[in-house]
């Protein structure tokens, strides 16, 4: 059985970009094999925990249509989901480990470990623990435990040999074990770290694959050592490459809004979101641009992942997001509209201005800006109005029978009459109503807007 999943940590204020491309092949994964995507809360750095991240978290993935088999907010058979509610079973593998000499309890205090670092940083070491209380016996550390010292416990890795694992986008990866640190498993505080929390959960919620960004591979030795230890069958991994801003820097919120969040609120449509994430670093093999996630689940395979860093350009994404406002039908736009907007905008307005504006429209807060006209007077014109050609295209208009040929006739022949350039004419009308030189198809415009709001529009 393939069980994917996706393990956020609640530590932003909603699903980052980044995790939604992660979210989102790690579903296509479940689904193209009939398997499970779960997720689970990663919520054990208190210090970086942000109230209301995890409930943004999934009515994000909810509104991208990544829905999820087992989480917090589902339960499922391996319930709790989220690694606070979990922390008896961490402290238990961590004692084993202990026993088992694969584990050792570290009494050093925040400021040995400081002053520690700062030697090293001043060596040009890497930062590393230096093994000082690996050497105790186990039978006086178990004493000062006892006694109620404060401790960690900390993973006690070889220093010799090195550690393999297979990843199915890049093949096989080796760390020389003597460069890994002998990393914290269980804080003093009873909570696990997050090397201790994901390889106990992953296992236990018999996760198949994981696959997750590629900023976790200098974690991986770690956890398949711990695998080891424990006795554990290994899962399978792939590493996404990670997106980044067109300049090749990594994703970050100075270059690129990050939130999924933000997206939804400049009315990209999630549809459109998926599909573009879907192209990073992955091409369909009939060279689809455009394509659903069902589509994607039908062909997609990990190892034709590319590890090169794929490109987030929210210009291309704008212009896809454009392709799909255009391929979807005009009710339900209409619908997605009113949606957008809270109602106020009536249903009846918007699907009779949709067919002339949609041609323009690249996300649906563009909708306001290309129609808002329609809906109010403009406050301003720009340029200002002249009233020369103003009064002879409104003078034609007011004659002439309320559809496009016949206003377009009135107007050429009141122009001609007065010396006056058509275009002029119409460009003046254009400014009048709508406020600005560009805009819609002006008669068609005129045609939704009616004669009496047109009319007042122009009378000066
Ligand atoms: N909690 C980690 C995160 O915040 C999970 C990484 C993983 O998928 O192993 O992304």
């Amino acid at each position: 059985m393939v069980r994917t999943r996706i393990a956020p940590s609640p530590t932003g204020q909603d699903l980052h970009i980044g995790n939604a491309y992660t979210a989102l092949v790690n579903y296509v994964v479940a689904k193209k094999n009939e398997g499970k995507f779960i997720i689970r809360i990663e919520d054990t750095d208190r210090t970086r925990f942000v109230e209301g991240s995890e409930d943004h978290i999934l009515e994000s993935l909810a509104w991208l249509g990544i829905t999820h088999s087992e989480g917090p907010d589902t339960g499922g058979p391996y319930t709790p989901y989220r690694q606070s509610e979990r922390l008896s079973l961490y402290k238990k593998y961590a004692e084993e480990l202990v026993v088992q000499g694969k584990a050792y309890y570290c009494f050093c205090t925040p400021e040995r470990l400081a002053e520690m670092r700062k030697g090293q940083e001043s060596r040009h070491e890497p930062p590393m623990y230096d093994g000082m209380c690996k050497a105790f016996s186990r039978q006086q550390s178990a004493i000062r435990v006892k006694n109620g010292e404060q401790h960690v416990i900390r993973l006690s890795l070889p220093d010799e040999g090195v550690t393999v694992f297979t990843d199915l986008i890049r093949g096989e990866i080796s760390f020389e074990n003597k460069l890994l640190d002998d990393q914290v498993l269980l804080k003093s505080d009873g909570f696990p770290t997050y090397h201790l929390g994901v390889v106990v959960d992953d296992h236990l919620m018999e996760i198949s694959h994981i696959i997750r960004g590629e900023e976790w591979i200098s974690s991986t030795p770690k956890h398949v050592l711990l695998y080891q230890f424990l006795g554990w069958g290994l899962p399978l991994y792939a590493h996404m490459p990670l997106l980044r801003n067109p300049d090749k820097s990594k994703l970050s919120k100075r270059k690129n809004p990050v939130w999924v969040s933000w997206y939804r609120e400049q009315g990209f449509l999630p549809e459109a979101l998926l599909n573009y994430l879907a192209t990073m670093a992955w091409a369909h093999p009939d060279e689809k641009e455009i394509f659903s996630i069902d589509e994607m689940v039908e062909v997609f395979d990990l190892s034709d992942v590319q590890t090169t860093a794929p490109i987030f350009d929210i210009e291309k994404l704008r212009w896809m997001n454009g392709e799909y406002l255009r391929k979807t039908q005009n009710s339900k736009l209409k619908t997605q509209i009113y949606d957008f907007y809270n109602g106020i905008y009536d249903e009846d307005t918007i699907a009779k201005t949709l067919p002339l504006v949609v041609e323009r429209m690249k996300t649906l807060a563009e909708y306001r800006s290309l129609a808002g006209f329609f809906f109010e007077r403009p406050k301003e014109h720009e340029p200002p109005l002249k009233v020369a050609p103003l009064k002879v295209g409104g003078e034609a208009l007011r004659l002439s029978d309320w559809n496009h040929d016949a206003m377009e006739h009135a107007i050429r022949e009141a122009s001609e009459k007065a010396g006056m350039k058509a275009k002029d004419v119409f460009m003046e009308l254009r400014v009048a109503v709508t406020g600005k030189t560009v805009g819609p198809p002006l008669l068609e415009s005129l045609e939704v807007l009616g004669k009496d709001e047109t009319l007042r529009r122009i009378t000066l």
